[in-house]
C-alpha cells in the first residue's frame, strides 16, 4: 500500500513525533528508522515526499537523497532534508543532489505541516493511503521512414492504445499473447499516415471476442468513419483475415468525456497542419497527456501565438507528458511552422508546467541513435536549466515504464 510521506530518521522519538504531526494534519505517513531500508521503502510505498535526516548511521541522508534523485523510478519524489545543524557544505551538496526543501530541527510544530503543504499540497484521501493508481506505459516501434512508435497505457485493468502506427501489429500480438484484455480504447490523434499505418494490421481486429473503441476526430471535409475506412484499406498489409472484433467508433472534439467511473478523456486541438488532437487521459487519479504531433513556439512565440499557454493549462502538473520532440534545436530552426517541436522547447514547456515525467516522441526517423542520445541530453540540460528534476527519455522500441 502506498503512503504520502516516508520519514527516514534513526531517532525513533523524533521520527514518531514527525509521524504524529503529519498524521494529525491528514497525511498518511510511515517511519523508517533503519536508513538501509530507506530506498526500498520509497520504491515500495511510492510516497510523494521523503523526509530525510541528514546525519544517520548506516547510510547517511545525502547518499539516500542522491539514490532517490538519480533512480528514474523515484526521481520525481520530493525530498525534504531535515537537520539540527546546518553545515554549509552539506547543504550545498544536498541542493546539488536535488533536495526540494530544508527543515531545521527542532520543528516548529505549528509551521511544520504548513511547510509540508507548500511543498506537496493538501493531503490526498482521508487519513488513509494514497489512492493513486500505477500506470504502465509501453512502446513498440520500428525505426523506419513513416514509422512513429505505438504506445499503450494500462491502469485499473483498462488498456489504451495511443495511435495505430506501424508498431500496432507487434503491440496487438503481445496483448493477445498476454490475454489480460478483451477490450481496449484506441485514441487516434489525427489521420496522417504515420499514425494509422498499423491500423489494418492490428491483430485485435481479427478477434471475435475483442471489443475495440476507436476514438478520434473528424476532419472538416471527412467524417471519422470515412477516414478510418480509408486508413484501414491502405494498411491491411499481408493480414487478409476478416475483421471480427466488435468495433465502436466515437468522434470527439475539444470537450471532456467520462468513459467510465474514474476514467475520463479530454481531447484538445494541437498545433499541427491537419485536424489533430492531443489527449488528457485521467485514470484512477493519474493524468497522462499524449500529444505526439504539435508545435510549441517556446520563447519565439509572438503575442498572437498563445498555443503554449493554452495547452499549458491542460498539461499542468500531469503525471506523465508524452510530447512531440521531433527535432534537435538546430534542425528545428529549418522546420519552423511545420507542426513539430524541438526537444528543448518540449522540455522547457514540461518544466514550466510542472509535469512529473516527460517522454519525447516522434523523433525524426532519419536520426541515428547517437542523435537520439544527444536529444535526450539536450532535453535534460534544458530541464536542469529551469532548475527542475523531471525524469525524461526519448521513446524507443521496447520502452516500459511504470508511474
Ligand atoms: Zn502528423
Amino acid at each position: 500500500m502506498g503512503v504520502e510521506i516516508v520519514i527516514v530518521d534513526d531517532d525513533p522519538m523524533v521520527g514518531n513525533l514527525s509521524l504524529e504531526v503529519l498524521k494529525d494534519a491528514g497525511f498518511s505517513a510511515e517511519l523508517v528508522t533503519d536508513s538501509r531500508l530507506a530506498l526500498s521503502t520509497v520504491k515500495d510505498r511510492k510516497p510523494r515526499l521523503v523526509m530525510l535526516d541528514i546525519l544517520m548511521p548506516g547510510i547517511d541522508g545525502l547518499s539516500i537523497l542522491h539514490q532517490i534523485k538519480s533512480d528514474p523510478q523515484t526521481a520525481q519524489t520530493k525530498v525534504a532534508i531535515v537537520s539540527a545543524k546546518t553545515f554549509k557544505a552539506e547543504m550545498e551538496r544536498a541542493k546539488s543532489y536535488g533536495a526540494d526543501m530544508f527543515i531545521k530541527k527542532p520543528y516548529d510544530l505549528k509551521d511544520f505541516p504548513k511547510q509540508i503543504k507548500t511543498l506537496i499540497g493538501e493531503p490526498q484521501g482521508k487519513g488513509g493511503t494514497s489512492q493513486k493508481t500505477t500506470v504502465k506505459v509501453r512502446a513498440w516501434g520500428r525505426r523506419e521512414a513513416d514509422s512513429t512508435p505505438c504506445l499503450c497505457a494500462e491502469a485499473l485493468g483498462r488498456l489504451f492504445i495511443l495511435d495505430a502506427s506501424k508498431g500496432a501489429a507487434a503491440l496487438g500480438a503481445e496483448i493477445l499473447k498476454e490475454g489480460r484484455h478483451k477490450e481496449a480504447w484506441l485514441l487516434i490523434t489525427h489521420f496522417h499516415l504515420d499514425h494509422v499505418s498499423g491500423l489494418g494490421a492490428l491483430p485485435l481486429l481479427r478477434e471475435e471476442s475483442f471489443h475495440l473503441h476507436i476514438i478520434g476526430p473528424s476532419e472538416p471535409e471527412k467524417k471519422i468513419t470515412a477516414l478510418l475506412k480509408e486508413a484501414m484499406s491502405k494498411s491491411m498489409g499481408t493480414d487478409k483475415r476478416p475483421i471480427k472484433a466488435k468495433i465502436q467508433v466515437h468522434e470527439v472534439r475539444e470537450e471532456s468525456y467520462e468513459l467510465a467511473q474514474g476514467l475520463r478523456i479530454s481531447p484538445f486541438y494541437a498545433n499541427h497542419p491537419t485536424t489533430t488532437l492531443g489527449y488528457v487521459l485521467e485514470l484512477g487519479g493519474r493524468r497522462i497527456v499524449y500529444c505526439p504531433d504539435t508545435e510549441l513556439y517556446g520563447e519565439a512565440a509572438t503575442a498572437l501565438q498563445d498555443y503554449d499557454e493554452k495547452v499549458g493549462r491542460m498539461v499542468r502538473a500531469a503525471d506523465l507528458l508524452i510530447h512531440d520532440g521531433r527535432y534537435t534545436d538546430a534542425d528545428y530552426a529549418q522546420h519552423r511552422d511545420e507542426g513539430h517541436s524541438s526537444v528543448v522547447n518540449a522540455a522547457e514547456f514540461a518544466a514550466d508546467n510542472e509535469v512529473r515525467y516527460l517522454l519525447l516522441i516522434h523523433a525524426d526517423p532519419s536520426y541515428p541513435d547517437a542523435v537520439l542520445e544527444k536529444m535526450e541530453a539536450d532535453a535534460k540540460a534544458a530541464l536542469e536549466g529551469k532548475g527542475v528534476q523531471i525524469p525524461c527519455a526519448v521513446v524507443r522500441d521496447g520502452l516500459a515504464l511504470e508511474i
